[in-house]
């Protein structure tokens, strides 16, 4: 998507080679004309997919899935990051690793707001190592829900989370996927849509 894309080259940074800083205008500082185009994107590509809810996990992606939630009139959840596994039956649970902070941690959803008979569409703002999204793929199956498919605003087309989402299957929409980047810049892959 050629919007995010100049946004990406006019006002992200590369940080010590492998981190895409976008905190100007998506996960810090939000632009919020240009993150609702983001989402009429994700509407337009996924408008036939029978949506019934959005599932992202916090902090930086629940924006995102609330402006793209305004046009597909759906609910939106968000998995919750916690220290400690809830035990308690109430809520699904798994573990994610953190791409930017080096570490494992639970996130959980409470059984009460994924049900079998939804049909959930998964938002986040990065595609890395995959270990978010297969976070978030783990607990739409736990609760027997269906899933729709993955919009991601950056993927890193270079790390290996696209191939495991789409080796199971799940359709994947990338509004923007990076070739390569470093310090001297950055190359975008081709957009097929
Ligand atoms: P993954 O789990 O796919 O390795 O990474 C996805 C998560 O890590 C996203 O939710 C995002 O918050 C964060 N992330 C991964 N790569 C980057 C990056 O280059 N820049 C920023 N700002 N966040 C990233």
């Amino acid at each position: 998507m050629q919007l995010l894309e100049q946004a990406i080259l006019e006002r992200g940074r590369v940080k010590d080679g492998e981190v895409l800083k976008v905190d100007a205008f998506l996960n810090h500082q939000m632009d919020v004309g240009l993150i609702n185009e983001l989402g009429r994107e994700f509407h337009r590509r996924f408008a036939d997919a029978g949506v019934t809810k959005i599932l992202t996990i916090e902090a930086s992606g629940i924006g995102i899935a609330c402006i793209t939630a305004q046009y597909f009139g759906v609910p939106v959840v968000f998995a919750k990051k916690t220290q400690s596994r809830n035990i308690d039956g109430e809520v699904l649970t798994t573990q994610v690793t953190s791409f930017t902070h080096q570490r494992n941690y639970d996130v959980i959803v409470s059984k009460r707001f994924l049900d079998p008979s939804d049909r959930v569409l998964l938002i986040d703002d990065f595609l890395a190592k995959g270990s978010a999204l297969l976070g978030l793929i783990s607990l739409v199956q736990q609760s027997g829900a269906s899933i729709a498919g993955a919009g991601i605003c950056i993927e890193k087309g270079f790390d290996v989370g696209g191939q495991a989402v789409r080796s199971q299957g799940i359709r994947v929409e990338s509004l923007a996927t990076i070739a390569s980047m470093d310090a001297n810049g950055i190359v975008f892959a081709p957009d097929h849509t």
